[in-house]
């Protein structure tokens, strides 16, 4: 099992499932597991870059929010 994982929402009892309580949706273990076991379906991710790359296009300046 992963030790880089700071929320602790993947066990090594139950590997293949996340604890939703602890999982804040990082996607590190996705980006780290050596043996490819977490991915993201193809289809979806091409839908989510798609409705997303709009909001991307410009340069937003920096906002302080108190
Ligand atoms: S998405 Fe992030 S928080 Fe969720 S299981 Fe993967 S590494 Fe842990």
């Amino acid at each position: 099992m992963c030790q880089s994982m700071s929320a602790d929402a993947l066990s090594s009892e139950a590997p293949g499932t996340v604890d939703e309580e602890k999982c804040i949706s990082c996607m590190r273990c996705i980006q780290v597991c050596p043996e490819n076991a977490k991915h993201l379906d193809e289809m979806m991710l091409n839908a989510v870059a798609e409705k997303m790359e709009p909001l991307f296009r410009e340069r937003k300046e920096n906002e302080i929010f108190w």
